[in-house]
């Protein structure tokens, strides 16, 4: 490394191996299969893979690996464990996952406790243990597991970079369990870290990253000032530090940002690129920045060209001072695009997952540091890459972009307001007071999910396999009618997953093999890669959904997923704003909602159970998202005459800083989930005077708990307290497939019973 050189780094890299061996080794362990020792080896083993695939950086992270979650890491190495696990028998270990599910391995523990409360981190789909304060809140510095993993990448040869999430960061994600201010715990905290610094400078560590994306968005006046206190209470530990913000600007914190002692400011130069030049003039001339200019949360390739113009001046101008590094940890993208031998070539070279990214990274800090024609081959297949995807015609459909065009308000429209539709709908629904319903999915069991791998592996042929979940289609409607519920669904038996199913039959559309992203602990998640222009070939679910409404006389709904939530699911492109992709898939929902009311569908139920989940993460920006997202839910669903009836399904338990969304949406039936809220959610729409009807859910289907009859009566009639008893519907929280019908039939039949009740009651 010469001294007056860009310096090449990486914020985190994705801990859960290629082909998600990490997942495997947790789940072994959880199961008993496997002993503690055995999982630590083979988690040592992953970090060495993953330090080797960084090889050649400048500096490696160090403490970015996680057996199930990094703030639950840093909780540990801050002593601050919830009493509920203290004292418990077993290894720290045992500790650890008590905390991060409700219990450790195997059947020999029964210590179960309650599991830490999980949140999404920032506006990704990756989810933390929030940290747990109280009055009884102590910190303790445990830093050896953080000194172990140091010294394993000190002894094979990399220049090892800690990295920390920072004080505030850490106290404003967590929660206090009383009336604890977390803001009060601050001073407690601080010496902790000083000391966990001093630590890792005696063990010859020199630079240590300090996350705090708090930064990037709007902070009150006291947590502005706590950083200030922090880090003055921080400088002298003996090691650099690199205070480190992603996923946006720093806006009216910039200046805060920069005024802070500390060595060096990371700032993510994909988001916030037109904030660099304040940056650069603020910082002071021994102050290093650390530009992320590469996206660490898509997986397109770079314009290495389009950076470098931009770049070359800015190194010029830092020289030394400038390094470089993704946008944010690498945690949110798959490891290899190596792995994905399936997948359309042309797709493929777009494409850049952690490895190619760092890759990048390297052709960038060499023509930097060497000129550009040090990689000039790299340099032309990268342009050449990018000009393919620019003029593709599988990325850019004329058609659909003269459709997105003409979108104009009336497509949003209904033909009538919702009090003349409901009264049209009532008319000839003829549903019961308290209509009984479910929210779409029936069990996923054994049979079915084997069948349909059958099916994929060409074991079972198309008709076969058609006539399969035709049987479970039929069962189903036989469960319901017997059940006596009053709108059917045919129980998604054909769907893997919700937005997969969707975007296998959209053109627009590609899936990797090993595309795993972390989702939470050993959960991953593979989202669908949205690439072109979105059309709908033929229709999606009609045929299912007559078919399932052939066997019945009672109304079957139709199931679909929505704009927002297929988008918010998805990796999507980053050559056109995320509205016109969403547009562009409301406008292919809208076609199929048609459809299925041509077909004699006359109830049709759109989810969009991630609509919140796209919020940005300033408060400043989110009516301009809700506005298109709102938007196009409506496009998706407004198509349609007076007599259909729109339901909308929302699994989440926040509405009120959305609700004035919800009611613009203005679905005439929405199902969310209430059931562990004792209907105080309802409070909201009750506030807000939500005119339309509304199912809270009764049953909480997250537990295998039997609900009773009393327990859903009692709920329904907190809910009646709020909303009139005309505009309720009677639904469990959520759909089915997680359940087995040992435990759904007796729970519905409950349900049903309940609803009975509530009839008599009136
Ligand atoms: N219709 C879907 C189901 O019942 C909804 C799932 C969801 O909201 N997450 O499974
Ligand atoms: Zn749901």
């Amino acid at each position: 490394m010469s001294l007056n050189q860009t310096r090449l780094h990486n914020l985190g890299f994705p801990r859960i191996g290629a082909r998600r061996e990490l997942k495997f080794a947790v789940e072994a362990f959880w199961k008993g299969d496997t002993t503690e020792t055995e999982l630590l080896a083979k988690a040592a083993d992953l970090r060495q893979q993953n330090w080797q695939r960084q090889a050649g950086l400048d500096f490696v992270p160090v403490g970015d690996f996680s057996l199930y979650d990094q703030i639950l890491d840093l909780s540990f190495t801050l002593g601050n464990l919830p009493a509920r696990v203290q004292g418990l028998d077993g290894s720290e270990l045992d500790q650890y996952f008590r905390v991060a599910r409700g219990r450790s391995a195997g059947d020999h523990d029964c210590n179960c406790v309650h599991a830490g409360e999980m949140t999404k981190w920032f506006d990704t789909n990756y989810h933390y243990i929030v940290p747990e304060f109280s009055v009884n809140t102590r910190f303790n510095l445990n830093a050896e597991r953080l000194l172990g993993q140091i010294s394993e990448a000190q002894a094979q040869g990399h220049r090892a970079k800690p990295v920390l999430v920072g004080p505030i960061t850490y106290l404003l994600l967590g929660k206090a369990k009383d009336e604890t201010r977390p803001l009060s715990l601050l001073a407690q905290l601080l010496p902790v870290y000083a000391e966990l610094l001093q630590q890792l400078a005696a063990n010859g560590i020199e630079w240590v990253q300090i996350d705090e994306p708090v930064l990037v968005t709007e902070l009150a006046p006291e947590w502005q000032d706590a950083f200030r206190t922090a880090y003055a209470a921080l400088v002298g530990s003996g090691v650099k530090l690199l205070l480190t913000t992603y996923f946006g600007q720093l806006r009216e914190n910039l200046e805060l940002a920069c005024s802070l002692p500390v060595a060096g400011l990371h700032l993510d130069a994909v988001n916030a690129r037109e904030e660099v030049e304040r940056v650069v003039a603020t910082l002071d001339s021994e102050q290093v920045l650390s530009l992320g200019v590469v996206n660490g949360r898509n997986i397109w390739k770079t314009d290495l060209s389009a950076l470098l113009d931009w770049l070359e001046p800015v190194a010029h101008q830092l020289r030394e001072r400038l390094w470089l590094a993704p946008s944010c940890s690498l945690l949110h993208v798959p490891v290899d695009l190596d792995s994905e031998q399936k997948l359309d070539a042309e797709i493929r070279s777009w494409l850049a997952f952690a490895q190619q990214k760092l890759d990048e990274l390297r052709v960038v800090h060499s023509a930097l540091n060497h000129g550009r024609a040090s990689v000039a081959a790299e340099l032309a297949e990268n342009l050449a890459a990018l000009n393919s995807r620019r003029t593709s015609p599988r990325v850019h459909n004329p058609e659909v972009q003269k459709a997105v065009a003409a979108i104009d308000a009336t497509l949003g429209a209904r033909q009538s307001a919702y009090p003349e539709r409901i009264a049209v709908q009532r008319d000839t629904l003829k549903l019961p007071l308290y209509p009984t319903t479910t929210i779409g999915s029936f069990p996923q069991t054994h049979e079915i999910r084997k069948a349909r791998l059958a099916f994929r592996k060409g074991e079972l042929d198309a008709a076969a396999y058609e006539t399969r979940m035709k049987q479970e289609i039929e069962f189903a409607v036989q469960q319901q009618e017997a059940l006596g519920l009053d709108v059917l669904v045919h129980g998604e038996a054909e769907r893997n997953d919700m937005v997969e199913y969707f975007g296998e039959q959209l053109e627009g559309y590609v899936f990797s093999q090993f595309g795993w992203v972390q989702s939470y602990g050993s959960r991953c998640v593979k989202p669908p890669i949205l690439f072109g222009d979105i059309s709908r070939p033929e229709a999606m679910t009609v045929d299912w959904i007559q078919y399932a409404q052939s066997l019945t006389d009672k109304p079957m709904k139709g199931m679909l997923t929505g704009p927002v939530t297929i988008l918010n699911w998805s990796f999507v492109r980053d050559d056109q704003p995320r509205s016109v992709s969403c547009q562009q898939l409301a406008l292919a929902i809208r076609q199929e909602v048609q459809d299925l009311e041509r077909a004699g569908i006359d109830i049709i139920q759109i989810d969009e159970a991630a609509l919140r989940e796209g919020l940005p993460l300033r408060r400043s920006q989110w009516a301009t998202y809700l506005n298109w997202a709102v938007e196009c839910f409506r496009i998706s669903a407004n198509g349609v005459a007076d007599t259909t009836q729109i339901h909308t399904h929302m699994c989440y338990s926040e509405f009120n800083d959305i609700i004035e969304a919800i009611a613009l949406m203005d679905a005439d039936v929405i199902t969310i989930e209430t059931s562990r809220s004792d209907m105080e959610l309802l409070d909201v729409f009750d506030a807000f005077h939500y005119p339309n009807e509304i199912g809270p859910g009764v049953y909480d289907i997250h537990s295998p708990n039997i609900p009773s009859v009393e327990q859903m009566v009692k709920l329904m009639r907190l809910a009646a307290q709020r909303i009139p008893a005309e505009r309720l519907w009677v639904n469990p929280d959520c759909g089915l497939k997680t359940r087995q019908w040992s435990e759904v039939i007796p729970a519905l039949q409950n349900m049903v019973t309940a609803a009975q009740v509530l009839r008599e009651d009136q």
